[in-house]
């Protein structure tokens, strides 16, 4: 927005950045004139054209999510949980994700898509990022309308995994022409639209999965990040089943294959790198992965949620820490909440590591902020200081999930919900106002969405390896009543019994 004007945003409560870290500031203000944050302190003695008294909300940074798929997720809702397959170590990507993939039309996906941006929106998130096989022109205008930062990437890729026969994975190559023309359109897309729409949409480059990527393609996705200097995501480190692929081809872990490729870098983003060497589930020593993601700058999407629902956990955040990864969070699949992302990602440190001192809220909400952006490379995101983008979220502290309130830090991280969430001002603009958001209505989304469940779990059958119906895939967690039979449960009267 720039018509030039200037608001204070006053509250009791203000999570501020010194230029180092984020400290807690009580009764301050945050002065924003258009799209960026003038100042931040105690009081502000320059003109305003308008005041906002934030009253006892907490005043804190928009979360950058650094991971997800939004036109898939959280379409996927309600058959993924609870269900795994051992034969492929328990990830689903690869019964799962295809037949979701191909069953999802783009209605669907749009259905997915605003579903997410309410969802994202009232978890405090004002930047993400999402890799994606829909339509990237249509997901770019589509958060630009609604205000939310994004950065849009098109896949691009070499091979998809098939399951044929319940036991193998195999992987379907494209021709070089095929591979050619996605990588091209990728191009494309990012030199149309990175840094559109007033800079609230961003670019990146976005290769799959490492190993559905052959390596010159590796090496040309680099080579126009970094032309165009923009951020590069891959998968990479999050099955058993790819870390083993790619040891068997190249003779080394994802990370040093990346390494290898001379790949590792501060431009990269690296979901969800779960699976490195000395990983318990992998027999496999630890011959230095975590060095050298340190050593190189390349962060780390740590998405807790999707593998805690696989069994799977990051060995372990406060590892990857202090080993000097650099780490953002994303959500991945669904919930697209930074409120419970967060939440997971501090309960699974503290299962892992068997202490509760590890996995704290600050840990966490650092990550969820200032991770998340310098892995962007955006130190003007995920933190109120001047010169930083005007991205604030102001939760309600007035509230029983919220009181009572000591350390609004860990009320936040812990306990908050996304009903706390009151405002969320996106680049200077008003996004979200009493929890609501104007230009999506919850009814319409939640309906558009329930439409597209049903088409896709009507259509699984078409797309399964076997055939198989969705409730034979992912058995509904309850059978159906059935009527008891009158003559067989005959109860006596109450008091009749001696
Ligand atoms: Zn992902």
């Amino acid at each position: 927005m720039a018509d030039g004007k200037t608001t204070r945003i006053k509250a009791r409560l203000i999570i501020a950045y010194d230029g180092t870290e984020h400290r807690l500031l009580r009764d301050g203000c945050v002065v924003y004139r258009d799209d960026t944050i003038v100042h931040v302190g105690p009081s502000y003695e320059g003109p305003v054209d308008v005041d906002v008294d934030a009253g006892s909300d907490l005043v804190a940074p928009g979360f950058v999510s650094i991971h997800s798929h939004l036109s898939n997720s959280p379409l996927t809702k309600s058959f993924r949980e609870d269900s795994g397959n051992p034969q492929f170590w328990m990830s689903q990507l690869y019964e799962f994700l295809g037949p979701s993939f191909k069953a999802t039309t783009l209605d669907m996906g749009r259905a997915s898509i605003l579903a997410s941006f309410l969802e994202l929106l009232r978890s405090g998130v004002t930047t993400v990022v999402d890799l994606t096989d829909h339509d990237p022109e249509e997901t770019a205008q589509m958060a630009a309308d609604v205000g939310l930062r994004a950065y849009v990437a098109p896949y691009i890729r070499s091979a998809s995994w098939r399951v044929q026969d319940g036991r193998e994975v195999h992987y379907d190559w494209l021709t070089e022409r095929e591979e050619a023309d996605l990588f091209d359109r990728a191009v494309q897309f990012v030199v149309d639209h990175d840094d559109s729409h007033g800079g609230l949409i961003k670019s990146l480059i976005a290769p799959a999965q490492l190993d559905t990527c052959r390596e010159p393609l590796l090496l040309r996705a680099f080579a126009a990040a970094e032309e165009h200097e923009v951020p590069i995501s891959i998968h990479a480190g999050q099955a058993v089943l790819e870390f083993h692929a790619i040891v068997q081809r190249t003779g080394k872990t994802p990370i040093g294959y990346l390494n290898a490729l001379g790949l590792l870098d501060p431009r990269l983003i690296l979901a969800h790198c779960v699976f490195v060497g000395g990983h318990s589930w992998l027999a496999y020593p630890d011959d230095g992965d975590l060095a050298l993601l340190a050593d190189s700058g390349a962060a780390v999407a740590h998405c807790p949620i999707v593998f805690s629902r696989y069994g799977i956990a990051l060995e372990s955040l406060p590892r990857y820490v202090a080993a000097g990864v650099s780490m953002g969070l994303g959500n991945d699949t669904f919930p697209q909440s930074m409120l419970f992302e967060m939440r997971a990602a501090a309960l699974a440190a503290k299962f892992v590591e068997r202490t509760p001192l590890v996995g704290t809220a600050r840990d966490v909400f650092d990550l969820a902020t200032i991770g998340g952006a310098d892995a962007l490379g955006r130190p003007d995101l995920g933190r109120l200081t001047a010169g930083a983008k005007a991205d604030i979220v102001c939760y309600r502290t007035d509230t029983v999930s919220m009181a009572p309130l000591r350390d609004p830090l860990r009320n936040l991280v812990f306990s908050a919900l996304p009903s706390d969430v009151a405002r969320v001002i996106i680049n200077g603009r008003e996004v979200l106002k009493d929890g609501l958001v104007p230009s999506l209505d919850e009814g319409d989304i939640a309906a558009g969405i329930q439409q597209a469940g049903e088409e896709l779990w009507g259509a699984w059958q078409k797309f399964d390896w076997s055939g198989r119906p969705i409730d034979e895939l992912s058995p509904p967690s309850l059978r159906p009543w059935v009527a008891p039979d009158p003559a067989a449960t005959q109860v006596e009267p109450l008091g009749t019994t001696s």
